[in-house]
């Protein structure tokens, strides 16, 4: 069944260490993780994200959550 409404998660600023890499971001095959500079706050596109939620468990300081 497809899913219809996807829940984007996001980057919570106030835990991100804004790594020089993120490593959160690789997981994501659509490359809905954007960073353009090193060390920037990453964010998650929305028009690109499906909500798989791969990458919760791949930041190691669990900066990115789906809000209920
Ligand atoms: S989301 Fe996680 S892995 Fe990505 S920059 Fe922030 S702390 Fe680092
Ligand atoms: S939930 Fe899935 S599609 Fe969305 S940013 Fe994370 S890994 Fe990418």
């Amino acid at each position: 069944m497809m899913r219809t409404n996807y829940r984007t998660p996001a980057i919570d600023a106030e835990i991100c260490r804004t790594c020089k890499k993120c490593q959160a971001r690789k997981s994501c095959k659509l490359k809905a993780i954007v960073q353009f500079e090193s060390h920037e706050l990453p964010y998650i596109d929305r028009e690109l994200c499906r909500g798989c939620g791969f990458c919760l468990d791949e930041c190691p300081f669990k900066a990115i959550k789906i809000k209920q």
